[in-house]
């Protein structure tokens, strides 16, 4: 296999997609599945809905109408409000789509009433990250706006926290989106199907309330794919954080002083290095750099030491563990480094059950 590469392990995400349904479930959530660190890789995406996660979701339709070509089963929703040059296949494609908007609610509308469909959409409510979201004093006239439009049919209020400004899901803004759901559909005399409450940073509210209202979805990517809760990165009990790993191979391996010789300015960066002097060490060089993966989301499986990066190029001090060569070393990645490792076209994604390939790509 060509390094680098992303080795998935679909057993361990299938394991992963499993307990977390199981979790929530029980509490009366849904899960939808988040796709886009992925790119909507349909392998990964089977695995989810095979699990047991009821939907999944998306921010880009492009991940969406790969997914849907593929024959992904699953339902699928685009938690992007649509751009208004995407709204045809939107319509086309995603079974449901989050909205903030109603321009881009007149255009679905428009654009279902012309290809003999109803599209359902999410009203995404503002509640205090100021990402996206309808503000709540203009909620009730959006709503009463929506259910007179043809060709859309309005089946749930959403909201998304803790992504732009790390508000907190909490018991308070978790309570008042209920209320919200509650006092819209007495309003209106409709019911919301889906209450969909927040992502991967809404466990600790999961797990120190008891009533959690409404809420009858979340949005989950990074806790299904790296067994993390967000808001404090904790590892998730019973969840694997190696599901995926980033694998590279070292290029050069020598023993080099520890201080560069001559005088220093910047790096290729505009950063102005440091380093101690700790006498010789053994340096490798692996072919993967800033053009690959967000490097300071790398941690390296084995005892070593990150001494840099350059586009091209990490250097380690293995004078612990002397590497040679050839050799291929494992890196555990963060959620900036999946996405962006996943994005580079230098890096492959090889797909593994338990532990034997099957297949490359
Ligand atoms: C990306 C995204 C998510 C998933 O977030 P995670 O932190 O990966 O769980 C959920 N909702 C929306 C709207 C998103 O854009």
């Amino acid at each position: 296999m060509k390094t680098p590469y992303l080795e998935i392990n679909l057993s361990k995400l299938h394991n992963n997609a499993k307990k977390l349904t199981s979790l929530f479930g029980a509490k009366g959530i849904e899960i939808t599945g988040v796709t886009k660190s992925f790119l909507g890789a349909p392998q990964i995406a089977d695995c989810l809905f095979s699990a047991g996660i009821f939907s999944l979701g998306d921010s880009r339709i492009k991940n969406i109408i790969r997914m849907k070509e593929a024959g992904v089963q699953a339902p699928l929703s685009l938690i992007r409000t649509p751009s208004l040059c995407d709204i045809h296949d939107v319509v086309k494609y995603a079974d449901v789509s989050f909205n903030t908007e109603l321009t881009v609610i007149t255009a679905l509308s428009k654009a279902a009433i012309k290809q003999k469909k109803i599209h359902d959409i999410i009203l995404m409510v503002e509640m205090g990250d100021l990402r996206e979201g309808i503000l709540r004093r203009e909620l009730g006239a959006t709503i009463e706006e929506v259910l007179q439009m043809k060709g859309v049919r309005l089946i749930g209020m959403g909201t998304n926290l803790a992504c732009l400004n790390g508000v907190k899901p909490t018991k308070y803004n978790m309570d008042h989106l209920s209320r919200l759901a509650d006092t819209y559909e007495r309003s209106y005399g409709i019911k919301f199907q889906v209450i969909s409450g927040g992502n991967s940073a809404n466990f600790d509210w999961l797990f120190t309330n008891d009533i959690l209202g409404r809420v009858n979805n979340i949005r989950l990517g990074e806790a299904i794919l790296l067994g993390r809760e967000t808001l404090s990165r904790k590892r998730i009990d019973g969840l694997h954080s190696d599901a995926i790993t980033l694998v590279a191979e070292v290029i050069e391996s020598k023993v080099k002083p520890s201080r560069p010789e001559g005088e220093t300015g910047f790096d290729a960066f505009g950063n102005t290095p440091t380093f101690e002097d700790k006498g010789e060490m053994l340096r490798s060089i692996i072919a993967l750099g800033k053009q690959d993966a967000n490097v300071a989301g790398l941690t390296p499986m084995i005892d070593v030491d990150v001494l840099g990066a350059s586009s091209d190029h990490i250097v380690l001090d293995t004078t612990r563990t002397p590497l040679h060569v050839g050799d291929k070393i494992r890196f555990n990645i963060d959620y900036a480094a999946l996405l962006s490792s996943m994005t580079s076209p230098y890096v492959n994604s090889v797909y593994i059950e338990n532990s034997t390939q099957i297949a490359g790509g």
